[in-house]
């Protein structure tokens, strides 16, 4: 029989990297729960249109890495591969219109069907935030802030990018000048920047491919078309970044891959220049609708769990065990006893055997600091031996003490 792998781009996590991955998530949920965000948990699955209309068909997540399905009942649905859309669809499911502005912070797997290699995966993991209800630029400004001071706790160094993708009348001005621009140069792009000049002209920005580079740093930039107001949303987004002591770069063509984005976005990027970025977001004013609901503005990011983990020095050493040995048939005081500890809140492995030397060794390994030995000795005398594992010092001390020793431990 062969044995089974786990699905290409998708991973275990043992338990060194899951408490790792567990403490990151409580180390940012912690900050954000300073700035009045509460937890939000949405299902995996949804319908494909939540994410379809906001995203853009011809966005690289929805055109060619979304998980789709037609289930049982011949429902379409797709695996979530973001979590903004589907907290707006919950906000707007559960009726919370009213109650703005709606703050959630979330974590937890994403699918999205792309190569696999360092930093990539088809399941991977994000933690982010969304904020419904708020218009102005420093509500943008303190999510922004937010983040940086998660990845702050992290220890992790990024340079922050922004930019403004304006509003409407801002895009559709500067939609024209971009078309117009890569018009002239369009035989010498990359067929995918060709096709995405024919669906979505801002998304050539995007493009990776090394033949467009050079076309990409001479493309007009958004800035110029921007119209007065959102100018002075993006002059006040600054403002409020500097006097929150924030600093950031501008970057002019940063565009983000999603069609759902006003205004405000940004990004995180490692500054050693390694990895992709880190955490990434923005402000979306159309989203709500394009979902069905009022006219309700909102801001968010997400950050990749995986790229945190990469890119943090931070490791937190485990708890180190308390072991309760058993030699012989002494089972029942050691099981006793070791719950005893637990409620005194130590953790505790018991290992029962008869041969003293192999039982330390397994105490060892599970890297003890004490050992509690229980043998005909310590049955006789009513007592046990406490042994530090380290010092490698030991005692005999009455077991009718044993709670006041786990105390002192
Ligand atoms: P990229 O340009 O790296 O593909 P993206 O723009 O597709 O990123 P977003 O949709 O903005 O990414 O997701 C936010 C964050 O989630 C990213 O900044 C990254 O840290 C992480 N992320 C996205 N896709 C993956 C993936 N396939 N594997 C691991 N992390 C990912
Ligand atoms: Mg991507």
């Amino acid at each position: 029989m062969t044995l089974f792998q786990p699905v290409r781009g998708m991973h275990d996590w043992l338990p060194e990297e899951a408490e790792r991955f567990t403490q990151i998530v409580e180390r940012a949920r912690r900050i954000a729960c300073l700035y009045g965000f509460r937890e939000i948990q949405t299902p995996l699955l949804e319908k494909v249109g939540v994410f379809s209309r906001p995203l853009g068909e011809s966005s690289d997540v929805v055109g060619k890495e979304m998980y789709k399905f037609v289930d049982r009942g011949g429902e379409e649905l797709a695996l979530r591969p973001e979590g903004t859309a589907a907290v707006v669809r919950a906000f707007l499911s559960n009726h919370l219109t009213e109650a703005l502005p709606f703050k959630g912070f979330y974590a937890g797997p994403m699918f999205r069907y792309e190569r696999p290699q360092k930093g990539r995966y088809r399941q991977f993991h994000q933690m982010g935030l969304e904020r419904l209800g708020d218009a102005s630029p420093w509500e943008d400004a303190e999510g922004i802030a937010l983040a940086a001071r998660c990845l702050e706790a992290l220890q992790i160094e990024a340079t922050l990018q922004i930019n403004s993708l304006g509003d409407a009348p801002s895009r559709s001005a500067y939609r024209e000048a971009l078309v117009a621009y890569f018009e002239t140069h369009r035989s010498r792009l990359s067929a995918l920047s060709q096709q995405r000049l024919d669906q979505n002209p801002l998304r050539v920005l995007d493009s990776k491919e090394p033949e467009d580079q050079e076309f990409l740093s001479h493309a007009p930039t958004l800035t110029v078309f921007l119209t007065p107001e959102a100018r002075c949303f993006f002059e006040t987004l600054c403002t409020a970044l500097q006097t929150l002591g924030i600093s950031y770069q501008i970057q002019e063509h940063l565009v983000r891959g999603l069609d759902y984005y006003t205004h405000t976005v940004f990004e995180f990027v490692p500054s050693s220049g390694e990895g992709g970025t880190i955490l990434a977001g923005g402000r979306y004013d159309h989203l709500v609708e394009l979902l069905g609901g009022p006219p309700i503005p909102g801001f968010g990011w997400a950050a990749g769990i995986e790229r945190l983990l990469l890119a943090t020095p931070i490791k937190e050493e485990p708890v180190r065990p308390v072991a309760m040995i058993s030699v012989g048939p002494f089972e029942a005081v050691a099981y006793t006893s070791a719950q005893l500890l637990r409620a005194e809140g130590h953790m505790v492995e018991v290992f029962c055997g008869k041969d003293l030397g192999k039982l330390l060794k397994k105490a060892d390994r599970a890297r003890a600091r004490y050992a509690f030995v229980m043998g005909a000795e310590e049955q006789r005398e009513q007592a046990v031996l406490v042994r530090d594992l380290d010092a490698r010092t030991q005692e005999h001390q009455p077991l009718a003490a044993l709670q006041e020793i786990a105390r002192r431990l």
